[in-house]
């Protein structure tokens, strides 16, 4: 963590006469019982921030209802978006899940713990408004070992979306989010930089087959070699307003900055790069791959590789609206693989304005 800031919380805290979450910065490792105030925190249903390796979490103890309230209040997020419940190992899963079929098994052997998100039939332990009162809840094992920690020293499932006020693009690292929940939550657990960057895979089988309801790291083709896998309409188009969603994320605003975005892509690289060039202007940002930074002046890169993108993506969207800009013009990817998950952020982002040529 910079020494600049861990100053700046500092400062933070004098100023805000200490009404602010405790901080504790695990950047260059820790002990286990480190996190021992922080798992306390959850266990008396209180609000902790911490890394996985997908995106920062917003967490609380997953089967007490009080708390589970304090992260819709905190995030300003519809009280029918429901919540994916993190655990640490299989037996936590069966406390909260009734049926786990063979097909279900296979995919937990097989990405468990890791960025996916398994969409089971829930007991009726699991408080209603964690599954937005679906009988349905959404089960992840974080691989990250700051996540697998305060959960097993909780002992409790923990209840955690992005970290983010709704809609807004989710926090890969704490100085991004420090300002928009420091006052919101009761811990901050600091574990640098995420190392994926977009949220899980969801996924919920139906009649045995694989339905991907928010794309990830985890892909379509990953998913393929356990059975027949489809791709919910509304990854990559707006669900209109009286289509039944899937997954009811899908149906909000989400990663938008306020500056206006517009998204451009097409297999053919000239045709995509040209129409960029048409929309630029003095007053525009682009935003490209590393290899096109050269054909465009007022410019930021997104990295070259995919996995590139999906670690800086986030991080790039919270910084536009400091330039100030009238336009911003995005690069799309193909959508294949992880750049199916990128363009289901990058759309959305977009607000839908896309341009596929
Ligand atoms: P976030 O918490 O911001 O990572 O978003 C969680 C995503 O998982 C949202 O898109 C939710 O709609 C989806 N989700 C969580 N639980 C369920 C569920 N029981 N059924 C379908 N989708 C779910
Ligand atoms: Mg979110």
């Amino acid at each position: 963590m910079s020494f600049l800031f861990v100053f700046f919380i500092k400062m933070s805290i004098i100023l805000s006469g200490g009404f602010m979450a405790d901080y504790l910065d695990l950047t260059k490792g820790y002990q286990k019982e480190e996190l021992k105030d922080a798992a306390l925190t959850i266990k008396q249903g209180g609000l902790v921030l911490f890394p996985t390796e997908t995106v920062y979490g917003i967490g609380a103890d997953g089967l007490n209802e009080e708390a589970v309230k304090k992260i819709f209040i905190a995030k300003g997020r519809a009280s029918d978006n429901p919540l994916i419940l993190h655990v640490s190992d299989m037996k936590m899963i069966e406390r909260i899940v009734a049926e786990v079929t063979p097909l279900e098994r296979k995919l937990v052997e097989k990405f468990f713990p890791g960025p996916l998100t398994i969409v089971f039939k829930r007991k009726g332990n699991v408080p209603n408004v964690v599954t937005a009162n679906l009988d349905t809840v959404g089960v992840r094992m974080p691989e990250n070992k700051i996540a697998h920690d305060l959960i097993e020293l909780a002992n409790t499932p923990i209840a955690a979306p992005s970290a983010n006020i709704s809609g807004r693009p989710s926090g890969t690292n704490v100085q991004d989010i420090f300002n928009e929940l420091n006052d919101k939550v009761n811990y901050i657990l600091d574990g640098g930089e995420t190392k994926i960057g977009l949220e899980s895979t969801v996924i919920r089988v139906i009649d045995n087959k694989i339905n991907i309801l928010r794309p990830g790291k985890i892909t379509y083709d990953d998913l393929k070699e356990f059975g027949e896998v489809v791709v919910s309409p509304h990854v990559l188009k707006e669900a209109s307003s009286d289509e039944v969603v899937l997954s009811p994320g899908m149906k909000y605003k989400h990663y938008a900055p306020k500056t206006k975005c517009v998204l451009i892509y097409s297999d053919d690289k000239k045709k995509m790069l040209d129409k960029m060039k048409e929309l630029e202007t003095n007053n525009t940002l682009v935003i490209t791959n590393e290899d096109n930074v050269k054909y465009f002046n007022n410019v930021i890169s997104y990295g070259k590789s995919l996995e590139d993108i999906s670690h800086n993506l986030f991080k790039i969207l919270r910084s536009i609206d400091k330039e100030n800009k009238e336009l911003v013009i995005i690069e799309g990817v193909k959508a294949e693989g992880l750049g199916l998950a990128i363009m289901n952020r990058l759309i959305r982002a977009c607000s839908h304005n896309y341009i596929e040529l």
